[in-house]
C-alpha cells in the first residue's frame, strides 16, 4: 500500500511521523474520509469543504485548495489500484517541542492520506440490517469539528463491539446526538424522516445532507428535531449514514426490534437512491 505523507508517495512501512507531532501528542488535528466507488470519489467536494472549515475552526492553515486535494486523492487511489473503499485524509498542526500553545506560524502542518479497500456498495450488513445500542455521549462541546480527538467515539464503538452489535448511538439529555461514526435517522409511521438539526452538538454529516436532498424523491417529509431514545426504540424505521456505510438500515436498538426486524422499505429506497447518486459520481 502507498501512503501520501507531506508531498511524497511512500510505501506504508516508510511513512513515519516524528514523536513530537502534535497529532500524536495532543490529537491536534483534523481528518476527513471520502468514499471511492467505481474508482471515483463520492460527495468529495462537500468533504473537502468540511475539511477546510474544520481546519479553519482550529486555526490550522489548509495546505491545499480543493482542486489540489482532489488531484492528490485521485493520484493515491490510482497508485493503490483502488476501485472501491475509502480515502482517509489527516492534517495536524505539525511537529514542534511539546507545549500546549500553538507552535510558530511557519510550522508546516503534517499532511497524510491513505486508502482502504472496502465493500461500500454491496455491503452484506445493509441487506441484513444493523443492530445498535445507545450509550452516553461523553464528548466535548465542538462536535461540529472533525477532530482526530476521538477517544469518546472509540469507547462508544468498543461498547458496541462488546455488545456484539454494529454501532452505538450517543445520547445526551435523553436525545440521540449521532452515531459514534455516523448520523442517526428515524422514519415515523407517517413517512416523516427525522434527524437532529445541525449545531455544535454533532458533525454536519456529508451523507446526511445528500440523504435529506433525496428525501423528496422517496416521498418523505423532513423534520430536523431531537430524537429521544424512546422514540428511536419505537420507530417504524431507523438507519444511520456515513461515507463508509452510505445508508445503513437499523433493525434493532437496545434489543428492541425496529419494524418487522428487517430493513424498512423507505430506508431501502433511500439507500438505492444514494447508491445511484454515488455511482453517478
Ligand atoms: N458523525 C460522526 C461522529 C462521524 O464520525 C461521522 C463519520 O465518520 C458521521 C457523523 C458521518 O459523516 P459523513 O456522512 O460525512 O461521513
Amino acid at each position: 500500500r502507498i501512503v501520501y505523507l507531506n508531498g511524497e508517495f511512500l510505501p506504508f512501512a516508510e511513512a513515519k511521523v516524528p514523536v513530537m507531532d502534535r497529532g500524536f501528542l495532543f490529537a491536534d488535528g483534523i481528518y476527513e474520509v471520502s468514499a471511492v466507488l467505481d474508482g471515483h470519489l463520492v460527495d468529495n467536494a462537500a468533504h473537502l469543504a468540511r475539511l477546510d472549515r474544520s481546519l479553519g475552526e482550529i486555526g490550522i492553515r489548509n495546505p491545499h485548495d480543493a482542486a489540489e486535494w482532489e488531484r492528490l486523492q485521485l493520484d493515491l487511489v490510482r497508485r493503490n489500484g483502488l476501485t472501491e473503499g475509502l480515502v482517509y485524509m489527516q492534517v495536524t498542526r505539525g511537529v514542534f517541542e511539546r507545549d500546549f500553545g500553538f507552535p510558530p506560524a511557519d510550522t508546516s502542518p503534517t499532511v497524510m492520506m491513505f486508502t482502504q479497500a472496502k465493500t461500500v456498495a454491496a455491503n452484506p450488513l445493509a441487506e441484513k440490517g444493523a443492530r445498535i445500542i445507545t450509550v452516553e455521549d461523553l464528548r466535548w462541546k465542538r462536535r461540529d469539528i472533525k477532530s482526530v480527538a476521538l477517544l469518546a467515539q472509540v469507547l462508544a464503538k468498543q461498547q458496541a463491539v462488546e455488545a456484539g452489535v454494529s454501532e452505538a448511538w450517543m445520547v445526551e439529555d435523553g436525545a440521540v446526538t449521532e452515531g459514534s461514526s455516523s448520523t442517526a435517522f428515524v422514519i415515523t409511521a407517517d413517512r416523516t424522516l427525522v434527524t437532529r438539526p445541525l449545531s455544535t452538538a454533532l458533525l454536519p454529516g456529508i451523507t446526511r445532507a445528500s440523504v435529506l436532498r433525496l428525501a423528496a424523491e422517496a416521498d418523505l417529509r423532513i423534520e430536523e428535531r431531537l430524537i429521544t431514545v424512546a422514540e428511536a426504540q419505537a420507530a417504524a424505521e431507523a438507519f444511520y449514514t456515513s461515507a463508509s456505510s452510505f445508508v445503513m438500515p437499523v433493525i434493532e436498538i437496545d434489543g428492541n426490534r425496529i419494524g418487522d426486524g428487517r430493513p424498512g422499505p423507505l430506508t431501502r429506497r433511500l439507500r438505492e437512491l444514494y447508491l445511484e447518486l454515488a455511482r453517478a459520481g
